[in-house]
């Protein structure tokens, strides 16, 4: 391919590119096809002449296309999200053309320099102490970009390693260090990643597992406990992986807890934020993160959630010599005239040569600036509330764990067995993929918003065929669900419901209809939306007006239908699903008039009867 053929074929693929993600919608997310189907399309051996591209290209869409999970689907929801994003396909572009690999500062200075300050310019988009950044020459701190989380974590563990062996030699001279090497302990929870339990298969050290409490979170207590237990056995505690974010149902260990236990006990405090670490660019979930200016290092995957994609780990650690001194080797070839000043990442990761990752990270900040990250974290996050509040709102389902940021477990109530029969339908339908995990002994489906595609309405989609193959898998088990709740039950989950909002959340009662299930579904929120899009008929009566007065100052909420009565017409296009007003239809329900008619009428009676409490002006 000469530059004259590239030019073509290049514009071609981008073209090819932006094609595919535009239309991924109805790519089939999870493939249909067995090991081994790709032997049958393909030779055994390589091409003896070489062959012209578009014979090559043509075998994508042939052989590549049919055995890809699609990531980037609005209905991938398995593992965490892998994101990319426009900005960041164009910088590897670039990167991959440039392709210099910046083991040292000279050996390309734009590539550390770079990397350099987009690490400290993420770090304080996360809130990161100074402590961390690379402020001057001087500082200690400072971040780098590894391949993985599982690498972040393993150079962290080596480097803390080296610093306790350092320690024990000056506390009790004459021991060799494999001798040291075989008293050390790490520790993490029980619901920690499978990179740490590595890391320290890799380190020859022991790795104890602290249980998580009742909210899956690692505690202080527990942690001092086994600590001081081992020390009584004669080994030497070293080591702490914190998870802020588990992999199962992104729970989040008490930081400030176990910041403090390590401090006393000299250990370094390893953070592994790997998917949650980019929602922290908002303030607002910076509240798992107090305690940080304890830890020794903390590392997250922009290529997980931020729009940067794979490969991409922001690594921050304290103190860089203890980095340096566990992978510090200088042969000559790769001494430079400024070696010793100018920062080499080669001693700072495993291997010795590196891509340069920093540009799509560049790429990707500046264009959606911090705003315009903050959003999409932010939808991610919506986006799962409502995902939450459907499944709430099924009674043969349940939330086992609390739902954090973009991700919801769920299941079947009564036997793992049943869940697990359903995932299994699920993903062969290939309609919408996920994976299970399993939290203290129950079988979850994790459900994660991953693709920047994903809309309200693909996740409503997605929740009608979760519901419908459940509805299959426990017919043909024999099994059905009571869906017996009691008033009482529901009035003590939920202090600001109205008594029509109560009602009509009970399965028991007639009119759980889609317009009051929309409102508990959507809180604030959406009530807010679903009335900039309709008119209130403030005129039409005295008592009207009244009626509309106590319901605003109640302080309560209500179900949409309570409201049926006193809204005219919505003025939004309903093709959307997100701001679509009255609810109706947003859940593939078809309500006919008439019979939204009848709820209607059936709410205001039983608004009058039942619930003049929330009827009255209350001061
Ligand atoms: C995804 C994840 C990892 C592994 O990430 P890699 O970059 O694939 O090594 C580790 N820890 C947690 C908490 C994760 O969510």
């Amino acid at each position: 391919m000469d530059f004259k053929e590239y030019r073509q074929r290049g514009k071609e693929m981008v073209d090819y590119i932006a094609d595919y993600l535009e239309n991924i919608r109805e790519r089939r997310v999870f493939p249909d096809v067995s090991p081994g189907y790709m032997r049958q399309l393909l030779p055994e051996s390589a091409p003896i002449e070489g062959e012209p591209w578009p014979k090559i290209f043509s075998d994508v869409e042939r052989i590549v296309m049919p055995g890809i999970t699609h990531w980037q689907s609005p209905h991938m929801h398995a593992y965490f999200p892998a994101l990319n994003s426009m900005p960041s396909l164009l910088g590897d572009m670039l990167a991959d053309a440039i392709n210099c690999l910046g083991f040292t500062w000279a050996s390309s200075p734009a590539c550390t320099e770079l990397e350099i300050i987009v690490m400290n310019w993420l770090g304080k988009m996360i809130g990161l102490p100074d402590a961390f950044l690379h402020l001057s020459s001087q500082s200690q701190g400072g971040g780098v970009l590894q391949t993985t989380a599982s690498e972040a974590t393993l150079v962290c563990l080596l480097a803390g390693r080296t610093r306790a062996i350092q320690r024990f030699h000056e506390r009790h001279p004459g021991y060799q260090d494999a001798e040291i090497n075989a008293r050390l302990v790490a520790y993490c929870s029980d619901q920690a990643h499978s990179s740490v339990e590595k890391a320290a298969l890799i380190g020859l050290v022991r790795m104890r597992y602290i249980e998580a409490d009742d909210d899956l979170a690692m505690r202080g207590k527990l942690l001092r406990e086994a600590i001081e237990d081992d020390i009584k056995q004669g080994l030497v505690p070293f080591w702490v992986c914190a998870t802020l974010g588990t992999t199962g149902s992104c729970s989040f260990d008490n930081l400030e807890e176990i910041g403090i236990v390590c401090a006393e006990h000299h250990l370094w405090l390893h953070v592994d934020a790997a998917y949650a670490g980019s929602a922290f660019i908002c303030p607002e979930f910076r509240t798992w993160l107090r305690g940080i200016e304890r830890a020794d290092s903390i590392a997250f995957n922009p290529s997980k959630w931020l729009m940067v994609h794979f490969d991409a780990t922001a690594l921050w650690v304290r103190d860089s010599t203890a980095v340096h001194r566990t992978f510090n080797v200088e042969p000559l070839y790769l001494q430079h005239e400024n070696s010793g000043v100018a920062v080499d990442f080669m001693h700072w990761q495993i291997p010795l040569s590196r891509r340069f990752r920093a540009l799509k990270v560049w790429f990707v900040l500046r264009s959606y600036g911090i705003k315009g990250l903050q959003r999409h974290i932010r939808e991610g996050v919506r986006l799962a509330q409502k995902f939450e509040a459907l499944v709430l709102a099924d009674h043969r389902f349940e939330l086992p764990a609390k739902r954090h940021l973009g991700l919801v477990v769920f299941r079947i109530r009564g036997d793992n067995e049943i869940t697990e029969k359903l995932l299994k339908r699920l993903n062969h339908r290939g309609n919408l993929h996920c994976i299970p995990s399993s939290l203290k002994g129950q079988y979850v489906i994790r459900f994660t918003i991953t693709s920047t595609h994903t809309t309200l309405d693909d996740i409503v989609k997605d929740w009608m065929e979760i519901r419908q193959v459940a509805s299959t898998v426990l017919e043909e088990m024999n099994i059905t669900i009571s869906n017996r709740v009691y008033l009482k039950e529901t009035k003590e989950k939920n202090e600001a419901f109205g008594s029509s909002l109560l009602l009509s959340n009970s399965p028991l009662s007639p009119k759980v209809v889609n317009g009051s299930f929309a409102a508990i579904f959507d809180a604030d929120e959406f009530l807010a939306k679903t009335y900039a899009g309709v008119r209130i008929a403030h005129q039409e009566s005295p008592s009207m007006r009244r009626r509309v007065r106590g319901i605003l100052m109640s302080g309560k909420q209500f179900s949409l239908d309570s409201h049926m009565d006193v809204v005219v017409q919505t003025t939004l296009d309903a093709g959307n699903g997100a701001t679509r007003t009255s609810t109706t239809n947003s859940y593939g329900h078809t309500t006919s008039a008439a019979q939204a008619n009848s709820e209607r009428q059936a709410s205001i009676q039983e608004d009058n009867e039942e619930s003049p409490e929330g009827m009255k002006p209350r001061n």
